[in-house]
């Protein structure tokens, strides 16, 4: 497949949702706004080809192994230890004839590459990459594209979203999901760049070989090729998220639109005690977010099902460990009023006189919040903060784990509120899959067709290439 049929997006059309051959994808792994001026790596032995604006370049008696891809003026230069070996504007390094890597930590070494990009535990480390890789220059800074065939990149996305470690048909599931999400993307989400999908939860986290067991490896070719359908024969836009708090969120509370197949759902067996927040409501919320029902909770995310000492074993390699089926997260007037001026853009405010929540979803996640503040020109004035999202980035300078939560132990000065804490259930958006739920599913025995039925709605699994 040539570079420019695997940059199309994918056209998905009633009934031809079927593909001949397993589609390649091009990743966007080191992006103009890491910053990266050169880039160093290392590849394996054997008879790799470079390809500089699509001419072979000649690399006769020069080693392959230590590079470094460079920006210039006019493109990208290659350098090994002895001397610089091809430049251009495009600069492609093919692996030798195709053997299937097998391993982790099979494939070209690349140093510092970013994971977390845009978040608080965002970190540079060095991953393993199969496949094709593909280098450009923008704005001064060295942009690489892995491309791979999608089955091998699934690999790697579900050992960086969660660990090789966990149970097959949790990762079976996963790796379903993954599939559908990124069939179903109706346009490319990096519009302007030379890759369709980047390598972060932008996307879906991609981190190479690292994380590869043997059993990711065994549950990616089980269920090789298969996807969700929708009732009106589309790819499936099937999201996920962390940890749902126990119930899962509707699409259109999230992201303004209604998506087949994602619906709220109640993440438990049938007759749980959880049911009786199904939805959650200003009424019901204190005690869905602190009552004595959650020591026993059999909530499939929660810790009866998973314990927290355990799940971190079963986590990606940058998330952070925490208990993220119900959270505390201590505010002051300082720390609010810090993230609301610089995350939510309300720049005239001098102090946070009250939170008010207005709407909430299924789950008690709210999308709808009015920040009431005393101006500059000390009138008192409201900013309403309009979805889930813009709602998680405000209250914290490094994004709150979910949308569902309430102020606790107020504190305020005079009109001002001084401290509080936010009390909250579940980590992400919480439509679609739980991850943490389904890997709980998975821990108690679930087949991965019966946990992606749990999530997603009348939807079909079906194999759509060999
Ligand atoms: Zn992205």
């Amino acid at each position: 497949m040539t570079s420019a049929e695997s940059t199309a997006p994918f056209p998905i059309f009633d009934g031809k949702y079927r593909m001949d051959r397993e589609p390649v994808v091009r990743i966007g792994v080191v992006l103009e706004q890491d910053g990266n001026e050169s880039l160093s790596l290392r590849l394996p032995g054997g008879a790799w080809r470079v390809e500089a604006d699509g001419q072979p370049a000649i690399v006769d008696g020069k080693s392959l192994g230590d590079l470094t891809v460079r920006a210039t003026v006019r493109g990208v230069s290659l350098e090994a230890v002895a001397g610089r070996i091809a430049g251009g504007q495009v600069l492609r390094l093919i692996p030798p004839s195709r053997v299937e890597p097998t391993k982790a930590g099979d494939g070209a070494l690349v140093r510092g590459i970013v994971a977390g990009r845009g978040f608080h535990w965002s970190k540079r480390a060095d991953q393993t990459l199969t496949g094709v890789l593909e280098f450009r220059a923008s704005g001064g800074r060295v942009v690489m594209v892995n491309e791979l065939p999608i089955e091998e990149y699934l690999v790697g996305v579900i050992t960086g979203e969660m660990s090789g470690a966990c149970p097959p048909e949790f990762m079976k599931a996963q790796t379903v999901a993954a599939r559908s999400w990124l069939l179903a993307q109706p346009k490319a989400p990096h519009q302007g760049t030379p890759f369709v999908w980047c390598n972060d939860d932008c996307c879906q986290r991609y981190q190479g070989t690292g994380g590869w067991s043997d059993a990711a490896i065994a549950a990616v070719r089980a269920c090789h090729g298969e996807v969700l359908i929708t009732p009106t024969n589309h790819y499936c836009d099937a999201r996920y998220s962390k940890n749902t708090g126990g119930i899962s969120e509707d699409a259109a509370n999230v992201w303004g639109v209604a998506m087949e197949g994602l619906l709220p759902m109640i993440d438990a067996p049938k007759g749980s005690s959880v049911e009786r927040f199904f939805p959650v409501t200003e009424e019901n919320l204190v005690e869905y977010l602190t009552g004595d029902w959650l020591k026993t909770t059999d909530c499939f995310a929660g810790p009866n099902v998973c314990k927290d000492d355990e799940l971190p074993r079963y986590l990606g390699r940058v998330d952070e460990p925490g208990t993220y089926f119900r959270w505390r997260v201590p505010v002051t007037q300082e720390t609010l009023r810090e993230s609301l001026v610089k995350r939510a853009g309300i720049e005239d405010l001098v102090d946070v006189l009250d939170l008010r929540p207005l709407r909430r979803g299924y789950s008690g996640r709210l999308n709808l919040m009015a920040v009431d503040y005393r101006a500059r020109d000390g009138a008192r004035k409201t900013h309403h903060l309009t979805s889930e999202y813009d709602i998680r980035a405000a209250m914290r300078s490094s994004f709150l784990y979910s949308g569902a939560f309430m102020l606790a132990d107020r504190r305020d000065a005079g009109e001002t509120l001084a401290e509080a804490t936010l009390v909250g259930a579940g980590w992400g958006h919480g439509a679609g899959l739980c991850q943490i739920g389904a890997l709980g599913r998975g821990l108690v025995g679930q087949d991965y067709r019966e946990i992606l039925h749990a999530y997603f709605a009348n939807v079909r699994l079906e194999r759509i290439y060999d």
